[in-house]
């Protein structure tokens, strides 16, 4: 059925951006730069806020924006 392999696709795709993000947050967090793929520009640790709780990884433009709750 097409649509079922869709869907496998789809998750496949999400758990690779997932691991992915994971591997980012920890190079960022490890003090590496890594550039935003977007912009180029570098990202950077937002520490907790009351606003974040968990603190996240941003790029100055925004296109980047990850919470770090999901780790
Ligand atoms: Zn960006």
């Amino acid at each position: 059925m097409t649509n079922t392999k869709m869907f496998a696709a789809f998750n496949k795709q999400t758990a690779k951006s997932f691991n992915d993000q994971k591997a980012l947050i920890k190079k960022v967090l490890a003090g590496r730069v890594i550039l935003c793929e977007t912009c180029k520009q570098p990202l950077h640790f937002l520490s907790p806020s009351e606003k974040d709780v968990a603190g996240r990884i941003r790029c100055n433009k925004g296109c980047t924006d990850i919470e770090l709750d999901i780790v």
